[in-house]
């Protein structure tokens, strides 16, 4: 068997699985009410804040 295919198959799942288990990467939190968003929403879906732009 091969060591590394299997190691490198398992940090694939593992980064999977930290992913899944942290949606606040993939979310953005309304600073007015803490509804999560997806980030390329302009603006809140909840209470439609605009969200100031991205500065990266
Ligand atoms: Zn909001």
């Amino acid at each position: 068997m091969d060591l590394t295919l299997y190691l490198v198959v398992m940090v694939g799942v593992m980064l999977v699985v930290v992913l899944i288990s942290v949606p606040s990467l993939f979310t953005k939190r309304c600073p007015q009410c803490g509804h999560k968003n997806p980030l390329e929403a302009s603006r809140c879906r909840s209470c439609e804040r605009d969200f100031p732009p991205e500065e990266s």
